[in-house]
């Protein structure tokens, strides 16, 4: 088994230097700004000019009521992605208060966020019910971003790992390897989210490269090595180069520092020249 992981881990390294998967910031804006801040800031990050393309992207994840708004300042403005923070589980019907993948295509998003830990712990979202949004999420062309990452009694007891393996085959496993292509993982350890207490880059690329080979031993090594797996969890502009410099880093989550168009452009600068 050991033997196994070392030889799937060799491959995905050898194989990482020719692959050119998907570097992403992903800004989370969570359940902030009003529509005038929200389009100030967007207009801040438009301005800021950055040099992105095909394999250097940006996706902003507004509150729904701005989707309309951010949707529109972001067309014809290439490689930046409009995301929505979640979207229901089941297709339409009554289900009061809840938006459908099905409304958020129609809505121009092309990203959709499911599984972050405040999801998980505030509105109770188990294993089943994201496996479920994922589904939905991937039926209406979005490409999902499927966040996981251990609290901090898991990571004290060094079982961070199992953990996280756990959330990903039960959130993850049942997709086909074609459906798998649109899928981005996100690694967001709790005790790190807002908290100002950031990941080591150590312990950030150990938990990436894990997850590289959970995906390899189910999917293989070149869609292991095909997938973009983004670090979330008090990243700024003054720890972003040294996290994007792991090898399997591909870019960010970032919540706070979203929020700023200066911060976030410079998380964005430092994903384009890792
Ligand atoms: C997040 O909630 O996805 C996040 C990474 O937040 P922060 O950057 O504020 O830690």
């Amino acid at each position: 088994m050991t033997n196994n992981i070392l030889l799937i881990k060799t491959y995905i390294t050898f194989n990482t230097n020719n692959i050119m998967r998907k570097k992403i910031v992903a800004a989370n804006w969570k359940m902030n700004l009003t529509l005038e801040e929200g389009k100030k800031l967007v207009d801040g990050i438009i301005a800021g000019g950055a040099a992105l393309s095909e394999t250097k992207q940006v996706v902003i994840a507004p509150p729904y009521v701005h989707l309309t708004q951010t949707g529109t300042q972001l067309q014809g403005k290439a490689f930046m992605n409009l995301g929505a923070q979640n979207c229901y589980s089941e297709a339409s019907g009554a289900y009061t208060g809840e938006i459908s993948a099905t409304m958020l295509a129609s809505a121009g998003v092309q990203y959709v966020i499911i599984g972050h830990s405040e999801r998980r712990e505030y509105f109770k979202e188990d294993d089943m019910m994201l496996a479920k949004k994922t589904d939905q999420g991937l039926k209406n062309g979005l490409k999902v971003i499927f966040c996981c990452g251990e609290p901090l009694e898991i990571r004290d007891a060094n079982t961070q790992n199992e953990y996280v393996g756990t959330q990903i085959k039960a959130g993850l496993f049942h997709l086909s390897v074609e459906e798998l292509k649109n899928i981005v993982i996100a690694y967001e350890p709790i005790w790190a989210i807002g908290t100002g207490r950031t990941a080591s880059s150590q312990q950030a690329q150990e938990m990436h490269a894990h997850i590289r080979c959970v995906i390899a031993a189910q999917y293989g090594a070149a869609a292991a090595a095909d997938m973009s797996i983004l670090y979330g969890g008090s990243c700024k502009p003054s720890n972003a180069d040294e996290l994007f410099a792991c090898p399997d880093v591909d870019g960010g989550l970032i919540g706070g520092a979203a929020l700023k168009a200066d911060e976030f452009l410079g998380i964005i600068a430092a994903m384009v020249k890792a």
